[in-house]
């Protein structure tokens, strides 16, 4: 499958002063297929979101490449650049806060619109607010009224509605539905996979757990501690997960039939996220790996191909081609 997005070793680094260094995004590459849905799953605060805005180019990447359709973005003109905000659009976590409270849901939805310039009459653009209102399942008679006169499903359709606008070709979707309650999540997720499907886009979805994820994604990354730790297709990481971290992650999903879920083996994860300014030296998960051996401490494990598109960070899989698939473990 042809990538749309290839991320080369990209770093996004924050100076905090003192000779602080935030390493929020560590050396991730990765891709999304063409007109597929990748997933991008870790706790807060293991860089998903800086990752997403620094391929956008809302941060400035502090390393690494990011090549976009097959054009590196560094080789890209100034008008490429502007053009390039057309076609990659970000849905926000928070509908309340992503949305001006002062302006009707026409002027929102229209903004990304008029700063291209795309309308020479009002006409026109009630018109495309209104389909666009339609597309999301609102009511065209929404269009006067204002954020607060809905609720945070409503709120993330209008935010998805906006995205779309510009009839984007990827689109990065950070933790569309965590703000939102449970009831309306399933509904919000089923919208962003039909509009994925009908609109043939390359999206990147990032949560913060594998639930969801599951039924929109294509592909899943999980990331730990600004490092990629395994890459593979949605059905391979559900069935054969590898690394010790995403195994704790997929562990931790209730299932809803009690005799699976009593005979199920809990990976408890001991201790708290560590602080990405001091990282652990070696494998960035060793503090809380159940598996952690010697070499953890001593060697950053690289991120290796151990089947056919499945990539691993970890040194109880040390890739395929070693022969030595017999160390390889799964605990579930
Ligand atoms: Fe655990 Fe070691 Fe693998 Fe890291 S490299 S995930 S510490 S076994």
């Amino acid at each position: 499958d042809n990538a749309f997005l290839e991320v080369s070793h990209l770093k996004k680094y924050f100076d905090l002063g003192h000779d602080r260094i935030l390493k929020a995004v560590d050396d991730v590459s990765l891709n999304v297929r063409k007109g597929k849905t990748l997933g991008i799953v870790g706790e807060s605060g293991c860089g998903k979101t800086t990752f997403g805005r620094t391929v956008l180019g809302i941060y400035e990447k502090s390393g690494g490449k990011v090549v976009f359709d097959g054009k590196d973005t560094d080789d890209m003109s100034e008008k490429e650049h502007f053009q390039l905000k057309k076609r990659m659009q970000m849905i926000f976590q928070d509908p309340y806060a992503s949305l001006n409270p002062r302006s009707t849901v026409l002027d929102l939805i229209a903004e990304p619109m008029d700063i291209h310039h795309l309308f020479k009459h009002g006409r026109d653009r009630r018109t495309r607010v209104g389909e666009l209102l339609q597309e999301v399942g609102l009511s065209v008679d929404f269009l006067n009224r204002y954020p607060h006169e809905f609720s945070g499903g409503q709120r993330q359709r209008i935010g998805i509605a906006r995205a779309l606008a510009l009839r984007p070709e990827f689109v990065i979707a950070d933790e569309p539905i965590s703000a939102l309650d449970v009831s309306v999540q399933a509904q919000v997720v089923q919208l962003l996979k039909q509009l994925q499907k009908e609109k043939g886009l390359t999206m990147m979805f990032i949560a913060h757990d594998l639930s969801m994820v599951k039924y929109i994604s294509d592909d899943v990354a999980v990331m730990y501690l600004g490092h990629l730790v395994e890459q593979t297709s949605s059905r391979v990481l559900y069935d054969r997960p590898l690394h010790p971290y995403t195994q704790a992650l997929l562990s931790a999903i209730p299932i809803p039939d009690p005799d699976v879920e009593e005979k199920r083996k809990r990976i408890i994860l001991s201790g708290d996220l560590p602080s990405p300014i001091n990282p652990p030296d070696g494998c960035v998960f060793r503090t809380r790996c159940p598996f952690a051996m010697a070499i953890c401490t001593s060697e950053k494990p690289s991120l290796k191909e151990v089947a056919e598109g499945h990539y691993v960070a970890c040194h109880l899989h040390p890739g395929a081609k070693s022969g030595d698939a017999a160390r390889m473990k799964q605990v579930l």
